[in-house]
């Protein structure tokens, strides 16, 4: 037998539209999905590329390639993130468009999916290079978004400023102020209150359900997390409120570990305050330089592992060496089918990403009702609202799981694909 053929066919394919497929056809053959309509969600109903030059600092001009996929618009506009980071590809803008379709259904939101992105590397841009091709970015891509159509928001790599500057490219536009086109925006500019740690909050819901379900006590349990950035600094900050010890976390620099605890707040000062952006250089805590971090972090004996930084992190090959009782995805597919089998077989309860990681794009909807609104929430509104719709969400999905005897994964699945596929339905095929 030939050796590289036996290898190839061992390792599982880590490209994550091959993934989020492979998700939807297991998911159609637990509910029955009708085929005709299997086959028309299998498809991104728009995909855009687009070239996006910048003036550099240095004077000259360099192109960088941009996309925005919609997956979806049976349920409403379509909603995702702008992702700014070198891996991207267009199979990875399709997947967490796809993603964000069942995601939008299982919290019950009336959108569609949608992602986008740019293959560039942020942190080598200097503010006057982000913010032009951010400008001109949003330029190529107004022709199919808008408050209506489809409406974007931060993800890897961006942030408030990024849609501040998308905001007001298409105002420009326009001619008038567009406030809905993009959430995530600061507060200042008709953004929402709460939306910055909407995401990691959401996370905390999730786990705090799955503790009352599976009975454990959050206080003095352990977590560790990937990611100090959007997601994973407002998780481990709502987590630590709740009791939690953060025992392990990294980011791109490295990862620290404190058996007793890292204090999060000083760390999240650390990374914003102090301009550091990396979690490297903070005083106290064993740090560890590279990949070996990570190998570390998610084979740390805790009660809770929280990846929040990049899909295909939990593979086949180290899954088994996770020790923790419940993983939360507050990343997008940070955990690959070959893993999801591994884990469950290890009885670990995975809370799926279109589920624990819902609350940003939930804040974002309300955002959206602001600004449609020009009528702004208190922020005890906003987090009791994304509290109610995160527990029913979970209650959701823990009912079908039970029911089913189904993994929470496949649960949200059914919920997710389940809700589209009706609407999709109802809506009947055009013309
Ligand atoms: P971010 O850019 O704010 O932060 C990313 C973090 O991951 C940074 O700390 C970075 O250093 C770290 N990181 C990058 N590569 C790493 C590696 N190899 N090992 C360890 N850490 C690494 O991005 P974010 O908005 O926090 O998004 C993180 C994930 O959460 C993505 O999968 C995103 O799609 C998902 N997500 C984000 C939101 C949101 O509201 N921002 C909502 C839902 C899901």
């Amino acid at each position: 037998m030939n050796g590289n053929v036996d290898q190839a066919q061992c390792h599982e394919s880590l490209n994550p539209w091959h993934i989020a497929l492979k998700q939807l056809e297991n998911v159609a053959g637990a509910i029955d999905l009708d085929p005709n309509v299997y086959e028309r969600l299998r498809y991104p109903q728009r995909e855009l590329t687009v070239a996006v030059p910048v003036r550099m600092d240095d004077g000259r001009t360099r192109v960088f390639i941009g996309y925005r996929v919609q997956h979806s618009l049976i349920r409403g506009p379509s909603k995702g993130g702008i992702r700014f980071h070198p891996a991207v590809t267009l199979d990875e803008i399709k997947a967490l468009a796809m993603w964000m379709t069942w995601k939008c259904a299982v919290v019950n939101i009336p959108y569609g999916g949608a992602k986008g992105g740019v293959i560039c590397d942020p942190l080598k841009l200097s503010t006057r290079e982000l913010e032009g091709l951010s400008r001109r970015y949003a330029t190529e891509i107004s022709i199919i978004v808008g408050p209506t159509k489809d409406i974007p928001a931060p993800d890897l790599g961006t942030d408030n400023q990024i849609m501040a500057w998308m905001m007001d490219t298409i105002s420009m536009h326009r001619g008038f102020s567009v406030t809905g086109v993009v959430t995530g925006k600061p507060v200042l500019l008709a953004g929402s209150r709460g939306r910055a740690g909407a995401t990691g909050r959401g996370v905390m819901y999730t786990i705090r359900e799955t503790y009352k379900h599976l009975g454990m006590q959050m206080k003095g349990s352990t977590v560790a997390l990937q990611g100090f950035g959007k997601v994973g600094k407002s998780t481990a900050l709502r987590l630590h409120e709740t009791g939690f010890k953060v025992v392990g976390v990294t980011d791109v620099s490295g990862g620290l570990f404190d058996p007793n605890g890292i204090d999060i707040i000083a760390l999240i000062r650390h990374v914003e305050d102090d301009g550091m952006r990396f979690i490297e250089g903070f005083r106290g805590p064993e740090f560890v330089k590279g990949a070996e971090a990570n190998d570390r972090l998610f084979s740390m004996d805790v009660d809770v592992l929280v990846p929040a930084a990049l899909e295909n992190q939990i593979t086949g090959e180290n899954a088994d060496s996770i020790k923790a009782r419940v993983v939360a995805e507050g990343a997008n597919g940070p955990t690959t089918p070959d893993a999801d089998r591994i884990l469950e077989e290890k009885g670990v309860f995975i809370i799926p990403d279109i589920l624990a990681n819902a609350g940003g794009v939930v804040v974002s909807y309300f955002e959206w009702v602001q600004d449609l609104q020009s009528f702004f929430w208190n922020e005890d509104q906003v987090n009791t609202q994304l509290e109610n719709v995160m527990v029913n969400a979970f209650d959701e999905v823990l009912m079908i799981a039970q029911r089913e005897k189904a993994s929470m994964r496949m649960a949200a699945y059914m919920l997710g694909v389940g809700k589209v596929a009706a609407a999709m339905k109802l809506r009947g095929l055009y013309p």
